[in-house]
């Protein structure tokens, strides 16, 4: 199977997650090895390389759906667990809060630092760059008919949001962020 084929598929087992039918059949995809292997992939635009499966990590939290609807809030859930957007302008962690870190808040991984939040205009909190490059992964999204990198919590594999060629130097990025699914943590003051 080709990539492009593999990465409709990612593409569709998101939508079915979120609850959309797909030709009358919902969530019915095959599970075969070669679907599950990874493949990966540098995309030409952002430089980055988007992976078919998550990286290997010891620190990986996976829960239960049941576990992870406890831990989360509703909105939370919607967009960490089943791949959901918050609406642009929602105001959480928009603004800048001074020096610190974003974190995830379904495994409390760093995901950004507050040095690299950026005003787009798009109305979602943006970033540069991330925390630490092995704290984000990458997979291609061609839902809804569009071509975008998707940016997944390397930790939880939780859907963060996702990431464009058209930002500020220097990296050029734009990592578009649901920040609903981010805390934020004052860095922490040195002892006087
Ligand atoms: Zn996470």
């Amino acid at each position: 199977m080709d990539l492009i084929t593999k990465c409709i598929a990612l593409g569709m087992a998101a939508a079915a997650a979120a609850g959309l039918a797909i030709n009358g059949v919902r969530g019915s995809l095959p599970q075969s090895p070669s679907q599950i292997m990874n493949t990966s992939q540098v995309d030409p635009a952002t430089g980055l390389t988007f992976r078919t499966t998550p990286p290997e990590r010891e620190d990986r939290l996976i829960l239960s759906d049941a576990e992870w609807k406890k831990k989360l809030t509703p909105e939370q859930y919607k967009i960490l667990r089943n791949h959901g957007t918050e609406p642009a302008f929602c105001g959480v962690n928009l603004e800048s809060k001074g020096e610190g870190a974003y974190h995830c808040v379904g495994c409390d991984l760093p995901l950004f630092n507050a040095t690299e939040k950026f005003d787009s205009g798009s109305g979602w909190p943006s970033y540069t760059s991330p925390y630490n490059k092995d704290n984000l992964w990458y997979r291609l999204d061609m839902s809804y008919g569009m071509r975008r990198i998707e940016v997944l919590c390397a930790r939880c594999d939780g859907h963060l949001g996702h990431v464009f060629e058209d930002g500020p130097p220097p990296t050029g990025l734009r990592y578009c962020i649901n920040g609903t699914i981010l805390k934020f943590k004052p860095k922490e003051k040195a002892a006087s």
